[in-house]
């Protein structure tokens, strides 16, 4: 640190952060936009960026109904990775991967990139079988991956339950090294401070109640601060994406359900990567604080509430002391909620929809955090040009009418590979 931003970090720190900068700015909204997106999530806010930074389309607004990062974008367990088997699904996150390997530089801003790897257990020789043909199919495609035997797994976390006697004794894991984690406020922040200084209104406590319209064309949405005219408007609005569609017209083929996460008292340096139990939906990681990070199931009926229900404290307090006994005597500190866009397939939406000037990015399921890169990227193309970029072509509305749907949800973002 210079000698400069040390003085300047004690002033702040002296001041009560009076002189502290904005990191953004709070603009009031103008008439009209080239285009407005929806939702000041993560993929508005990255859709914003790279309409700026990829496309020179500047005059454009992002509507937050709360604050920035108040959705899922904040409440989620930060678990990036690229081990997909389907086309479609692999290039996609894979380019996702790629493009937060670049991130902290891209936005001069830390988004804290953690490549701690993500180890999967497996629990029978089967299961182990089938991690190899997953490992195989990454690998064929350029994408890093091993398959661990139970004395690997062993010697990377020997904190884990090896005990011959255990209801689900450990065969061995898949690994893919280059998997991790990243500081989920920071990449927020870190979007809208680099679309803010390309001269992206980033508009807060501004809900979209409607849209307006042209005849069958959407010319802009109803807030509740008033009209705002677009040339395009995309929705990026997460769990609430059929909510909106609705009231646009679009019976979208998605529910909404609430997915929670846990976070322990803090506990030394013990957990290292990611690990997934392969033997149930559980998953954990440490966090720089210390906290272990948990996650599992979908509460399993339609919400839009924030928080979660006693049943899954249940079964995430039981698949964590089966992988992992030795942290039975660990507090669970806090546990939260957010709300999925659940398609039937398991992948998203990214597309121009049937309705003039109205286009889509949803149905991110449990997995979207690590899309966020990608995500903005095509869905920024879609809006410049009207026209789905080849990474997302394989995220139309229409497959669920043609059947070529991207189905990896035995497999994908659902159950251990969270
Ligand atoms: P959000 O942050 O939800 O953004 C949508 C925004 O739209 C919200 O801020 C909301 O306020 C706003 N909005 C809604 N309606 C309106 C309106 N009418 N007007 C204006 N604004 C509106 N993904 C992973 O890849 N890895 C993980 O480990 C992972 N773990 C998860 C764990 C949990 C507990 C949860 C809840 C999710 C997890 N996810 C994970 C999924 C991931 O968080 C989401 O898929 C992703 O964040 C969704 O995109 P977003 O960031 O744009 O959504």
């Amino acid at each position: 640190m210079s000698r400069y931003s040390a003085l300047s970090l004690l002033r702040n720190a002296l001041s009560g952060h009076r002189h502290w900068p904005r990191a953004w700015r709070a603009p009031a909204p103008k008439p009209a936009y080239d285009i407005i997106i929806v939702g000041g999530g993560g993929h508005g806010l990255a859709t914003a960026f790279y309409l700026a930074e990829n496309h020179g389309i500047r005059n454009v607004a992002v509507i937050e109904k709360s604050y920035v990062g108040s959705g899922n974008v904040g409440r989620n367990t930060t678990i990036i990775r690229s081990n997909y088997l389907l086309d479609g699904n692999t290039q996609f996150y894979e380019f996702s991967m790629q493009l937060w390997e670049q991130l902290s530089r891209t936005l001069n801003f830390n988004v804290m990139f953690s490549q701690r790897g993500q180890i999967v257990t497996a629990h029978s020789a089967d299961q182990l079988d089938a991690f190899s043909h997953r490992a195989n199919v990454m690998r064929l495609n350029g994408i890093d991956a091993d398959i661990l035997s139970r004395d690997d797994v062993r010697r990377l976390v020997p904190y884990l339950n090896y005990s011959e006697t255990a209801r689900f004794p450990i065969h061995g894991a898949i690994l893919q090294g280059r998997a991790g984690t990243a500081r989920h406020d920071a990449v927020v922040w870190g979007y809208a401070r680099a679309a803010d200084a390309h001269g992206v209104d980033i508009i807060q406590n501004c809900e979209v109640t409607d849209f307006l319209w042209a005849g069958e064309r959407i010319t802009g949405v109803q807030t509740s601060q008033g009209p705002i005219s677009a040339g395009r408007v995309g929705l990026a609005v997460a769990g609430h994406t059929s909510v909106l569609g609705h009231k646009a017209g679009l019976e979208l083929p998605i529910e909404s359900h609430v997915l929670q996460a846990f976070v322990t008292e803090p506990l030394k340096p013990l957990v290292d990567h990611v690990v997934a139990y392969g033997a149930d939906h559980y998953y954990l990681s440490q966090s720089d604080k210390g906290g272990l990070v948990l996650g599992g199931s979908l509460d399993g009926y339609d919400s839009y509430a924030q928080r979660g229900n006693p049943g899954i404290v249940r079964d995430i307090a039981e698949a964590a002391v089966a992988l992992m006994p030795c942290i039975s005597r660990v507090r669970l500190l806090r546990h939260w909620g957010g709300v999925m866009d659940m398609t039937p397939d398991a992948s998203p939406i990214i597309c121009p929809t049937p309705i003039d000037g109205l286009y889509l990015n949803g149905g991110w399921c449990y997995g979207g955090f690590k899309a966020t890169p990608a995500s903005g990227w095509c869905f920024a193309h879609t809006l410049a040009t009207g026209r789905s970029h080849p990474l997302n072509a394989a995220f139309g509305l229409d497959r669920f009418r043609t059947g070529g749907t991207l189905d990896e949800a035995g497999v994908g973002p659902f159950a251990w590979l969270q």
